[in-house]
C-alpha cells in the first residue's frame, strides 16, 4: 500500500533541505511534513500579542519596530547607523524594540550590525526565537527574522504572503517557519487528490470529519478561521481514534485473561481486622473497598487505580483488600517503591493486626496469617525464611521491594499484587507476575498520590478502573504553608530558621529539602548565589540549584546545637535506612534531605518542612513532599524558600502551592502549565509522540466519541482486517513514544 504520501522528500525537494528536515525534525517522508501542523496561525496584517508570550517558549512574532541602537561591545559606545557597513567584522551588540501596539519587546542580535538598516523603525517583520529574560526584560536573543514588506519578491513570495492566514510552524533558527510553510506549498500541490484515510469513510460521514486530502489543505493552507477549526477537529478525532483502538485493543486481551475469583468471605479475618479498627472508614474508603471486592469476585484480573490525596488512608484500603484474599485461600504481595517504605508498611500491618498476623505463635488468632518481608537488603537467611513462606504459602501476605518481582521468588497462590505509590506498573512487570501464579494472573491494585484528572486516566489509562479518595479523615491538623522570597526578604529566610529551632524546642522535628545533592566534583560555575552571565549573547544561566550538601555546611553553624543530618539517595542502602530509622525514632532533629523522603514515608512527629529553592520543583511534587508533615496531631507547616521575585509566573505557581491543599486542584494548575507531551509522561519534543492537535485536558468530547467507536470497531474486528489504513497508523503509533509510555502503565 505505497501511497505519494510514504515518499521520500527528497524527490519533492532539493536534497540540502531535504536533509535539513530529517536532522531537525526527523521528518523524512511526505506524510511526516504534513502532520507537522502549525502551531499557530497569523491572520494577516495583525501583530502577535506579546502579553501571551511566556519565558521559555520557542515562539515567532510579529511585531513592528520602534526603534534601533547599535553598540560596540567593547566599548559600549552606540555606533552611528551609518557606520554599521564598517562594523561587520567586530563585536556588537544590536537591539531592536518592537511594538504589538500595545506592549514592547526586546530583541538582542549579535554581530549582525547590518540587521539596524534592514529593520528600520516602522518595518513589520516576523521574528523567531526563544523567549528569555534579560535584566527583568523580556526578550528574544538573536532571533530569525523575516521581514514582511520587503520589496523584490518572487511572485510565488507575494502570493504566500498575501494569504489571509500565515501558518507558523514548530521551527528552529537552521529550519524557520518560512521554509517549512514553503516546502509544505510544494508537497501539497503535487499530492494525489485522493489520499488513503485511517478514518472509515462511514465514521467521517457520522462524524461530519472533513477527509484527509481535504483537512491536509486547509491545516496548512486555510482560507478562513472554520477551515482552521474544521481541520483541526479532524486531525484531534484521529489521534484521539489511534489511541482509543489500542487500548480498546489492549482490553480485550486482559478480558480475555483469567484470574481466580476471590469472592468475600464473611467471618475471617477482614471481619475481625475491621472490628479491630481504632477509627472509623471514611466513605470513600468503604465505598471503595466495595469497588474492589466486587472485581476481586470477577474470575477476570482486576487492574484498578487507586488515587488518593497523601494521608487520605489508602494503606486500609489495600490492607482489607489484602485480607479479603488471604481469606479467600489466597496470598496478597505489597509492592513499595523503596526499602524504606517496604519496612514501614510492614511494620504498620503487623501493628494494625496485631495477633493476627502471629499465626503459628503462642498467642496468635485463630485465623492468624503471617506477613514476610522481602527486600534487597536482607541478610541471606532472613531471604531464605522470606521466600521459604512466600513459596509455601505461610505469608498470607509478603511485603517488599520490587525484589519480589525477580524470578526466584514464588508464590503458593498469588492472588493479589498491591502497588504502592506508583501509577506505572508495565505490562512487563503484570506479565512477570502472571508467571508466579501458573495459568492465572493475579488482580493488582496500583495506588498513587499524584492526581490524574478523569480525561488523562481514560486516555492513558484506557484499560484501567480509577478510584479516588478524596476526603482525608477527620481530625487531621492542616497543614499551613507560606512562601519565603528568599532575595526579597532576606530576614524572612532568618525568621525561618528561628522557627525551625522553636519547633525543635517543642519537641518537633523538621524535613529541609533540596533540589540537589551536591557530592559532584565542584565545577567551575559551582560558585553560590549570584547568577552566572557568560559574555556576548551566551545564555544566560541560573545558578545551579542548591544542594543538600551547601545547605548542612550553612546550617551547621545556624543550628550547630541541634541534631541535623542528611540524607540522600546516594548513600549506601544501610545508612539510608539507618538514617530514616533514627529520624523516626526521634533520634535527629533536622533532616536535610533531597526527595529521597517523597514517597509515602510516615513520622507523625515531624511538623515542619523548609523546601529550598522550591521554584525548581513541580507543583504536583511540592504537594506531595509537603505530605510528609502534618501527618499526627501536630499541626504542620511548610515553607517553601525561593529566590524569585513576587510576581513572575513561576512565583504565581508556588503562590498556588501555598495557598490550596487540594491536590486535584494543583494537579490541574499543574498539567496546564505543562505540555501535553510532559501530561502523557513522554519526552517533550512532541516530534515523536502521535498526539500534536488533541489534548488530553481539553478534548474530553472528543475522546469520548472516538472511544465509543474504537469499541464498536474493536468488538468485530479486533485486528482490523476490514481497516488497513488504521491498522498500519495504529502499528506506527505502537512505535512512538506516546505509547512506550503505555505499555508502561
Ligand atoms: P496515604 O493515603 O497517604 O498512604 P496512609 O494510608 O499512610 O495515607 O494513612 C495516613 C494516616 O491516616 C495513617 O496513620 C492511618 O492510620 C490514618 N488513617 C487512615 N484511615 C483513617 C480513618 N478512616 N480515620 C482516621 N485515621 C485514618
Ligand atoms: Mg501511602
Amino acid at each position: 500500500m505505497k501511497t505519494d504520501i510514504d515518499r521520500k522528500l527528497r524527490d519533492f525537494l532539493g536534497a540540502k533541505t531535504a536533509k535539513t528536515f530529517a536532522d531537525v525534525l526527523e521528518i523524512e517522508t511526505v506524510g511526516e511534513l504534513l502532520r507537522h501542523y502549525p502551531r499557530r496561525y497569523l491572520k494577516k496584517g495583525e501583530l502577535t500579542p506579546f502579553d501571551e508570550l511566556e519565558v521559555g517558549d520557542q515562539a515567532t512574532v510579529n511585531g513592528r519596530v520602534k526603534k534601533v541602537t547599535v553598540r560596540s561591545l567593547d566599548t559600549k559606545a552606540e555606533i552611528p547607523l551609518a557606520d554599521v557597513q564598517r562594523w561587520t567584522r567586530r563585536k556588537t551588540l544590536t537591539k531592536v524594540v518592537v511594538t504589538d501596539g500595545r506592549r514592547d519587546l526586546e530583541l538582542a542580535f549579535f554581530n549582525q550590525p547590518w540587521l539596524a538598516t534592514k529593520l528600520t523603525p516602522g518595518t513589520a517583520a516576523l521574528f523567531w526565537g526563544e523567549v528569555t529574560m534579560f535584566r527583568e526584560t523580556m526578550q528574544l536573543k538573536s532571533p530569525g527574522t523575516e521581514i514582511l514588506d520587503e520589496e523584490d519578491l518572487t511572485e510565488a513570495e507575494i502570493e504566500r504572503r498575501a494569504r489571509p492566514f500565515r501558518p507558523l510552524y514548530p521551527a528552529t533558527a537552521k529550519l524557520p517557519t518560512a521554509t517549512i510553510e514553503r516546502s509544505i506549498k510544494i508537497v501539497l500541490d503535487s499530492l494525489d487528490e485522493r489520499l488513503d484515510d485511517p478514518i472509515p469513510e462511514l465514521i467521517l460521514r457520522n462524524e461530519r470529519l472533513l477527509g484527509l486530502r481535504e483537512a491536509l489543505q486547509k491545516v496548512h493552507l486555510p482560507d478562513t478561521e472554520k477551515d482552521i477549526s474544521d481541520a483541526q477537529q479532524r486531525f484531534r478525532f484521529e489521534e484521539a481514534l489511534v489511541m482509543q483502538t489500542i487500548l480498546a485493543q489492549r482490553r480485550a486481551v486482559t478480558d480475555a485473561l483469567n484470574a481466580v475469583a476471590r469472592p468475600r468471605v464473611e467471618g475471617g479475618l477482614l471481619d475481625e481486622f475491621d472490628q479491630r479498627l481504632p477509627f472509623e472508614l471514611t466513605e470513600g474508603q468503604a465505598e471503595v473497598g466495595e469497588e474492589i471486592f466486587a472485581d476481586l469476585a470477577r474470575p477476570h484480573p482486576m487492574h484498578r487505580l487507586l488515587q488518593g490525596e497523601v494521608g487520605s488512608g489508602k494503606t486500609v484500603v489495600a490492607m482489607r483488600a489484602m485480607l479479603s484474599v488471604v481469606d479467600n485461600g489466597g496470598q496478597a504481595a505489597l509492592l513499595a517503591p523503596t526499602e524504606v517504605l517496604a519496612v514501614q508498611h510492614h511494620k504498620t500491618l503487623t501493628k494494625m493486626l496485631g495477633d493476627l498476623a502471629e499465626q503459628g505463635m503462642l498467642g496468635g488468632a485463630e485465623h492468624a496469617t503471617k506477613i514476610g518481608l522481602l527486600t534487597g537488603s536482607l541478610n541471606a537467611a532472613g531471604r531464605r525464611t522470606a521466600m521459604l513462606d512466600a513459596a509455601s504459602g505461610a505469608a498470607g501476605i509478603v511485603v517488599g521491594t520490587h525484589a519480589l518481582l525477580e524470578d526466584k521468588v514464588q508464590f503458593a497462590d498469588l492472588g493479589l499484587v498491591v502497588v504502592d505509590e506508583q501509577h506505572r506498573f508495565g505490562v512487563e512487570q503484570r506479565a512477570a507476575l502472571s508467571a508466579k501464579s501458573g495459568d492465572n494472573t493475579p488482580h493488582v491494585l496500583v495506588m498513587t498520590a499524584t492526581p490524574i484528572p478523569r480525561t488523562v486516566a481514560m486516555t492513558v489509562f484506557g484499560d484501567v478502573a480509577v478510584s479516588t479518595l478524596t476526603q482525608l479523615p477527620a481530625g487531621r491538623s492542616p497543614i499551613q504553608s507560606s512562601v519565603v522570597p528568599a532575595k526579597e526578604k532576606p530576614e524572612w529566610l532568618q525568621r525561618a530558621w528561628t522557627r525551625v529551632r522553636e519547633e525543635v524546642g517543642k519537641g518537633h522535628q523538621v524535613y529541609v529539602v533540596c533540589p540537589r545533592i551536591g557530592d559532584e566534583v565542584k565545577n567551575a560555575g559551582d560558585e553560590e548565589g549570584e547568577l552566572l552571565e557568560t559574555d556576548e549573547g551566551g545564555k544566560k544561566q541560573a545558578r545551579p540549584p542548591i544542594s543538600v550538601m551547601q545547605v548542612a555546611e550553612a546550617l551547621g553553624e545556624i543550628l550547630y546545637d541541634l541534631r541535623v543530618e542528611i540524607l540522600h539517595g546516594r548513600l549506601p542502602a544501610e545508612e539510608k535506612d539507618a538514617v530514616m530509622s533514627r529520624f523516626a525514632a526521634g533520634d535527629i532533629d533536622v533532616l536535610i534531605a533531597t526527595t529521597v523522603i517523597e514517597v509515602g514515608v510516615d513520622v507523625p512527629n515531624a511538623s515542619t518542612m523548609v523546601i529550598m529553592d522550591a521554584d525548581r520543583f513541580g507543583i504536583s511534587q511540592l504537594h506531595q513532599l509537603r505530605g510528609r508533615v502534618g501527618r499526627g496531631k501536630v499541626p504542620g507547616l511548610c515553607l517553601l524558600v525561593t529566590d524569585l521575585w513576587p510576581g513572575s509566573k513561576s512565583y504565581g505557581r508556588l503562590d498556588a502551592v501555598a495557598s490550596t491543599t487540594d491536590g486535584f486542584e494543583l494537579s490541574r494548575i499543574d498539567l496546564e502549565t505543562r505540555r501535553e507531551g510532559d501530561v502523557l509522561g513522554v519526552a517533550q519534543s512532541g516530534r515523536r509522540t502521535s498526539l500534536k492537535l488533541l489534548s488530553v485536558l481539553r478534548d474530553e468530547d472528543i475522546i469520548l466519541a472516538a472511544r465509543h467507536v474504537a469499541n464498536s470497531i474493536v468488538s468485530v474486528d479486533a485486528e482490523l482486517a476490514e481497516y488497513p489504513v488504521l491498522r498500519s497508523v495504529v502499528r506506527s503509533a505502537l512505535e512512538s513514544e506516546t505509547t512506550e509510555y503505555l505499555e508502561k502503565t
